[in-house]
C-alpha cells in the first residue's frame, strides 16, 4: 500500500440540531462551506449546530482529496498516522473528537456518563449509546459564550428553597444542605409534573432582581427565565435545575472551560471550538422534549459535586513549550486523551510546533498563512482543517494574521 502523506487536508461534516444558529449566522456552516471543495449549500432557514472533524463515524471528518471518511483512512495507515502509542493505548482510534459549535439557544441539560456506566449502557442499548467510552470535554470561546456548568454552592442555593413554592422539593427534616440534599432536590425537580414546573417557574418569574439579590446575591435569573421559557416553554424542568442550582458563566473569546465525566452542563449561546474524548454518550434531562429525556433517577445517581467555582470550571490558557518561538499557548485538561494548542501570529510572524508523539488536527480559526512541514508548503486560510501525523514538525507563518487551534495527543 502507498504510504500516506504526513500532512493532509480534511473537511468536516455539519449537523442540524434545532439549537444551532441558522443559515449564514452559523460559523459551523460557514466553515463547512469554505472547507468543502465540492461545495456545501447553506440554506437560510436551516439550523447548523456542529461541524465535526474527527474519525467518529456519526458525522465524520473526511480526507478532502478523496472524500474518504477519516476513520477508514486511519484504519489503513494505523502506525503511520496514529503512532504506536495510540494504536496500543486507544485501540487505533483518534483519542479525541474536535468540533465547531454555533449555538443559538440552550443545548440539552446533560451529563456524559463515566467509563463504567458508558460500558454498561453501550452493552444494553448500543443504538443509543454508540460507544463504551467516557466523554470529558473542553469548550473554547470564539465569541461571547454563555453556559450553565457545575453547581452553585449549596449555601447559595438553599435560601431560595425557603420560598413556599420551592420548599416542596426539599426532603423533610433537612437542616443544613449537603451535596446529597442537592442530589435529591434535583431529582425531585426533574420528576415534577408539568403543572408543578409551570407554577414554580411563574413563582420565580415574579421575584424582582432586588429579591433575588437579597436571597442569593445574584439577579441574572430575572433576565434568563423569560428567555428560557421562550426557547423551551414553561414546563421544562431544565429551566429550574439550571437557574436554581447551577453556575451561569459568560466567557469571552479565548476563555475556556473543562467539563469532567459526569459533570452537569448546558451551553446557552455562542461560537466555540469543542474537543472531547472520542465518544458520543450523553444523558439529557432538560431543554428538550419529554420524549428525548433520559431517566432522571439514573441521571441524578451519576451526578458529581464540586468544587465548582468559576476558577474550578474554567481552563486556563498557558504558554506552551511545544511552540519553539513562544507564540503558542495550550489548554490542558486533566485527562490523558488530548490537549489543545493555540497559535496566534501577527503580520510577518511565524511559529514552529515541535514534532509530537501522537497526531494532531489543526483548524484555522482566523486569517491566512502558509503551513510548512515534511518538505511541503500548503497555503492555509480560515476554516481549513489539517491532519498532522505523529513525529512531524510544522512551521506556520503569515504576512497578515493567523490563528490556529490544534487538538493534539502525546504532548507530554
Ligand atoms: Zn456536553
Amino acid at each position: 500500500m502507498a504510504s500516506a502523506p504526513r500532512i493532509f487536508q480534511l473537511v468536516g461534516t455539519c449537523n442540524n440540531y434545532h439549537w444551532g444558529k441558522k443559515g449564514r449566522n452559523s460559523l459551523a456552516a460557514r466553515m463547512c462551506e469554505k472547507a468543502t471543495p465540492t461545495g456545501f449549500e447553506i440554506i437560510d432557514d436551516e439550523p447548523y449546530s456542529e461541524m465535526w472533524f474527527g474519525d467518529y463515524p456519526d458525522f465524520p471528518g473526511r480526507v478532502a482529496e478523496t472524500g474518504e471518511p477519516l476513520g477508514d483512512y486511519l484504519g489503513k495507515h494505523k502506525e503511520e498516522l496514529l503512532g504506536a502509542k495510540i494504536v496500543k493505548d486507544f485501540d487505533a482510534q483518534l483519542p479525541f473528537l474536535p468540533k465547531i459549535l454555533s449555538i443559538a439557544k440552550a443545548l440539552p441539560l446533560q451529563i456524559h456518563p463515566n467509563k463504567q456506566l458508558s460500558e454498561r449502557l453501550h452493552q444494553k442499548q448500543p443504538d443509543k449509546f454508540t460507544d463504551p467510552n467516557h466523554k470529558p470535554e473542553i469548550a473554547i470561546a470564539l465569541s461571547r459564550f454563555e453556559v450553565f456548568a457545575g453547581w452553585k454552592r449549596v449555601s447559595h442555593i438553599s435560601p431560595l428553597f425557603k420560598n413556599p413554592a420551592l420548599a416542596q422539593f426539599v426532603p423533610s427534616g433537612t437542616g443544613e444542605w449537603t451535596n446529597d440534599t442537592l442530589r435529591q432536590v434535583v431529582r425531585k425537580l426533574l420528576k415534577a409534573d408539568e403543572e408543578t414546573v409551570m407554577t414554580v417557574e411563574n413563582e420565580i418569574a415574579r421575584l424582582s432582581k432586588n429579591d433575588l439579590r437579597k436571597a442569593i446575591g445574584e439577579d441574572y435569573m430575572a433576565d434568563l427565565i423569560p428567555r428560557l421559557q421562550m426557547e423551551y416553554g414553561s414546563t421544562d424542568p431544565g429551566t429550574l435545575v439550571a437557574l436554581l442550582c447551577m453556575n451561569f458563566l459568560v466567557l469571552e473569546p479565548g476563555e475556556a472551560l473543562y467539563i469532567p465525566a459526569d459533570g452537569i452542563h448546558a451551553y446557552l449561546s455562542g461560537d466555540i471550538v469543542e474537543c472531547m474524548a472520542r465518544s458520543n454518550n450523553v444523558l439529557n434531562v432538560g431543554f428538550c422534549p419529554p420524549a428525548d429525556r433520559d431517566n432522571a433517577d439514573l441521571f441524578t445517581e451519576m451526578l458529581t459535586f464540586g468544587p465548582d467555582t468559576r476558577g474550578d470550571i474554567t481552563l486556563p490558557r498557558q504558554k506552551s513549550d511545544a511552540g519553539l518561538k513562544g507564540r503558542t499557548s495550550v489548554y490542558q485538561p486533566p485527562i490523558r486523551e488530548f490537549d489543545m494548542l493555540r497559535i496566534d501570529l501577527g503580520p510577518d510572524e511565524d511559529e514552529e510546533i515541535q514534532a509530537l508523539e501522537g497526531p494532531g488536527i489543526a483548524i484555522v480559526t482566523r486569517g491566512t498563512g502558509i503551513l510548512h512541514g515534511n518538505d511541503e508548503e500548503i497555503a492555509v486560510k480560515e476554516a481549513d482543517i489539517l491532519y498532522v501525523a505523529p513525529q512531524v514538525q510544522t512551521e506556520w507563518r503569515t504576512s497578515s494574521d493567523l490563528q490556529v487551534h490544534m487538538a493534539v495527543s502525546g504532548l507530554q
